[in-house]
């Protein structure tokens, strides 16, 4: 019978069998495959561990393979183990198909004793080093081998500093390093009741039975499941038993670590450092400075030609950036690890195009190695990572990048000092609509109330802007203008910054690093447009968005959200007038007023836009909405009832003293109207209450019940295609209609279009060719959607208002208040609200894609909701047919990515 092999030199061991030998264990035995000069060495199998685990003890005949493998490293390197003379050092180290840091820490220099321990100095010339390499071997062994804890080494090393009066380790000599090796043996005698080995057979042996009990450990165990790490994926630990290999053993030795292209900008340049005559710890233990690789070109340029070898042997093989180490022992150059690079996204993108250009990775693994998401790190500015800030507060990451400015607790406010030239920070419990002035005036959005889709998420990432939401931990008293966090009170002019990307809030100014949008970026997404199935256009608003969209690659506008213009600060008492008209005719006088200005603003957006689309969504959200909070409102006529008594009381006292009365304006009567105003707001605001406001008047309901404010939108759309025709752009508008639950309101709104259409085609003398079509956001939408399809040209899922529907959770609280919950407890992956629920928003999407088709097979679909931006989300919209994905304009470029990591993946 043969016996099992349980033990694999790195020249015969499958290099792609990270099961049997661990990632680090096939990997070596693939760098020593492909010819990489690895330090020679074996890899035990992870099957042995789990013997070993299930007996309780090494499987049999394991030391006696191990010995022979032992022999052939003796024979490999001509050192022997355990030989005074020259002697063989090894490190043994952990290793299970999948990187955990759970597992046992390597232990270094195995074969050291008090023999072997004068050769080792003697090799070197440096008794220094020997006695500190000894020391550490002790230390590491007893900790994790034989399980002595660190503080009995460090009270003993600390009392040799003392003794010797030094205050960092480089101070003690190499007499201080033997006396605290001899110290580190007593400990080890002491806390285990027998001698330090010094049999070196001895100390592989428990070294090994230390790395298989690792894989029980606590910490190991407890990562695993807190990672879901099956044995599937990785079922017990190899153990590596590498020769040591000395980078300080003179000055044709040195130690350093590289990327095989810089890291940081993606260059194609070796980067990295090295040091001469050293070992890598002193790199770590800051004895020395490392120099430049570049610089080895010069000093040891036999060596440093054989590093730029290993560098391209790496990339040739690998076809990916590697990240390095590497030990010169007598000018012979080991590489001791590689693995892929990591980088920062800039990097990654621009490798991608080179080494594609470079012909050593196709166009699609080029598209596929960049992680769209992480786009995102190139498209707004970032913290500074450098500096550490400690977190005043945390709250939801709602709208990437990171601002500093001063606390403003109000738009208003914000406006006037960002008119000043001051960068703010608007803070606020929650925004509404009429705090979009604050919007444009501020570097960004902290909010201690609602969740990724509230009006602040939503507005700020369609600006670009970043925004931190639902801080709750922040308590924001407008009234009083200061915000509390714990302790700490913010007050108005108080500097914070926030990271919409990280959802941390700091106190002061924490500095950002710049956004680039490089040539190389540009090189990579237009692959990735000619790869994808999708189109990717932008949800925009305003002509600056729909600027800042073309910018970014969106072939259109998916989403133009109406409301926002009207809550410009000129256009908002308009809008409000409308909404108190008593009656049809003053409403109308209202909507004329802002008739031009709409049209004006689609005239401007199809322009940019021109020839894309861009689509034009009617009024959505209630009335209600553009009026002032009725609290608020309350309370100001409070005071102002207050104020009308003083005004009153001081009146009478200067006429009784026979003063004039001071025509300052703010008399009785003055301040009687205003009372009299803002109660005629009052009485309307509560006029509109809806206890559930967003199930309720808004969106197409409000455009059947209030059929002037659609008219004069639709007017407006059309008028302006009308200039644009005339003007000989290529306009493409399209009209959507929202909230649609049934294809009977689709008609209505289509008669007025139709009737519209002729009158304007008649009065401008030119044909208008536009689109008509509805949001699909309601579950009845979805279920109709045939019948919305007789009428609709093209239907786009309102996926925020869907998902609140799909699920009954709603969009505004629920990610403050169950969701993170929910989520922490393994009930639910994904906040659905930002992660495109599969199993019930995907079905009914599916059931709408489907049952539109049939009626219209030509039907374009299209996505504008939140989830329009999301890598995950964007693959199922590609899988289910959409025809295109609109998100904030910011996140084009991450969508673009996405899109084609979509087609290849998904095929066909
Ligand atoms: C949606 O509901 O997904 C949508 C895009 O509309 P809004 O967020 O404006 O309700
Ligand atoms: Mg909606």
């Amino acid at each position: 019978m043969t016996m099992k092999k349980r033990v694999y030199a790195f020249s015969e061991g499958d290099g792609k069998n990270k099961r049997l030998l661990g990632g680090k264990g096939a990997n070596l035995c693939e760098m020593t495959q492909i010819g990489l000069n690895v330090p020679p060495g074996f890899v035990i199998t992870t099957e042995a561990c789990l013997e070993y685990l299930a007996d309780k003890k090494l499987p049999a005949g394991l030391m006696d393979e191990v010995r022979e493998h032992m022999a052939r490293l003796e024979r490999a390197t001509g050192k022997r183990f355990g030989d005074p003379a020259n002697p063989l050092l090894v490190s043994v180290r952990s290793g299970s198909a999948l990187s955990m840091p759970g597992m046992m820490d390597t232990i270094l220099n195995l074969g050291l004793n008090h023999d072997t321990l004068q050769g080792l100095i003697r090799q070197t010339g440096n008794e220094r080093f020997g006695h500190d390499a000894y020391r550490r071997f002790i230390q590491l062994f007893g900790k994790v081998a034989l399980g002595v804890p660190d503080e009995l080494f460090d009270a003993e090393f600390e009392a040799i500093k003392h003794q010797a009066g030094v205050a960092a380790d480089i101070g003690l000599s190499a007499v201080h390093l033997a006396d605290i090796g001899e110290r580190f043996l007593a400990v080890v005698r002491r806390h285990t009741g027998k001698p330090f080995p010094e049999d070196v057979y001895e100390q592989l042996e428990i070294a090994i039975r230390a790395v298989f009990d690792s894989w029980m450990g606590k910490r190991a165990v407890d990562y695993r499941r807190e990672f879901h790490i099956t044995p599937d994926q990785a079922n017990g630990t190899a153990v590596n038993v590498v020769t040591m290999v000395f980078g300080n053993m003179g000055d044709d030795s040195a130690t350093g670590v590289g990327f095989t292209r810089n890291p940081g900008t993606g260059e194609n340049e070796m980067f990295g450092e090295y040091l001469v005559n050293a070992q890598g710890e002193d790199v770590v233990a800051g004895i020395r400075t490392p120099k430049p690789v570049h610089e080895m070109a010069t000093e040891m340029p036999a060596l440093y030609a054989q590093l730029v070898e290993l560098r391209d042997k790496l990339e040739a093989h690998y076809h990916e950036v590697q990240d390095f180490e590497y030990t010169i022992e007598k000018g012979v150059l080991y590489c001791l690890q590689t693995r892929n690079g990591k980088m920062n996204a800039q990097a990654m993108v621009r490798t991608s195009v080179e080494m594609c250009r470079e012909g050593l990775i196709t166009r699609d693994q080029a598209l596929l190695r960049v992680n769209p998401a992480h786009l995102e790190q190139l498209l707004h500015p970032c913290l500074d990572t450098s500096h550490n800030p400690t977190p005043l507060a945390q709250g939801l990451p709602a709208s990437p990048g990171a601002a500093s400015g001063r606390c403003v607790f109000d738009a208003d406010q914000a406006e006037l000092l960002g008119r000043a030239g001051e960068k703010v920070i608007l803070v606020r419990e929650e925004t509404k609509p009429e705090d979009i002035h604050g919007f444009f005036a501020a570097q960004g959005i902290l909010t201690s109330r609602g969740g990724k889709t509230s009006h602040a998420a939503v507005v700020a990432r369609g600006m670009g802007k970043a925004c931190v939401a639902g801080a709750e931990g922040i308590r924001v008293d407008s009234r009083a203008r200061l915000a509390t966090v714990g302790e700490v009170t913010l007050h108005e002019g108080d500097i914070i910054t926030i990271d919409g990307s990280t959802g941390r809030v700091y106190l002061g100014a924490i500095p950002t690093i710049a956004p680039t949008f490089s040539e190389h970026l540009r090189t990579l997404l237009s692959w990735a447009d000619e790869a994808a199935h999708l189109k990717v256009k932008a949800n925009a608003d305003t002509p600056e968005a729909a600027k800042e969209a073309r910018e970014f690659g969106a072939v259109g506008i998916g989403l133009c959200r109406t409301e926002r213009m009207f809550n410009a600060s000129d256009r908002l008492p308009v809008v409000v007038e409308m909404i108190l008209a008593p009656d049809v005719e003053e409403r109308k006088a209202a909507l004329d007023k802002l008739l031009p200005m709409q049209r004006c603003d689609f005239q401007a957006i199809f322009t940019l836009m021109a020839p894309y689309p861009v689509t034009v969504r009617l009024l959505d959200p209630p009335i209600h909405e553009f009026l002032p909070d009725e609290h608020s409102l309350a309370d100001e006529i409070d005071a102002l009832r207050q104020f009308r008594r003083v005004a009153k009381g001081r009146a009478a006292a200067l006429s009784a003293l026979g003063q004039a009365v001071e025509a300052d304006g703010v008399g009785e009567d003055a301040v009687a109207a205003v009372i009299a105003r803002k109660e005629r707001l009052l009485a309307k605001v509560r006029e509109l209450h809806e206890i559930n406001p967003m199930l309720g008047h808004r969106g197409v309901r409000l455009g059947i019940t209030f059929p002037e404010i659609y008219e004069m939108q639709i007017r407006a759309v059309l008028e302006a295609a009308a200039e644009c025709v005339k003007a000989g752009v290529a306009a493409a508008p399209e009209i959507m209609v929202p909230q649609v639950v049934d294809g009977a309101e689709l008609e209505r709104v289509r008669a007025m279009v139709d009737r519209l259409r002729q009158e304007i085609e008649a009065s401008h003398g030119v044909r208008l060719d536009f689109k008509f079509g509805s949001m699909v956001e309601t579950v009845r939408a979805c279920v109709s959607a045939d019948g919305l399809a007789r009428t609709a040209e093209f239907f786009s899922f309102g996926t925020n208002d869907l998902t609140q529907a799909t699920w009954s959770f709603s969009r505004e609280d629920a990610e403050n208040k169950f969701l993170p919950q929910y989520i922490g407890s393994g009930i639910l992956e994904d906040n659905p609200f930002e992660v495109l629920d599969v199993v019930g928003v995907g079905a009914m999407m599916q059931m709408a894609v489907e049952k539109g088709r049939s009626v219209r097979p030509d039907l374009e679909i299209g996505i504008c909701g939140e989830h329009g931006g999301h890598p995950g989300s964007i693959r199922f919209c590609d899988g289910i047919g959409l025809s295109y994905v609109s998100c904030s304009a910011p996140r084009v470029p991450v969508a673009r990515l996405a899109a084609a990591h979509a087609a290849l993946l998904n095929g066909g």
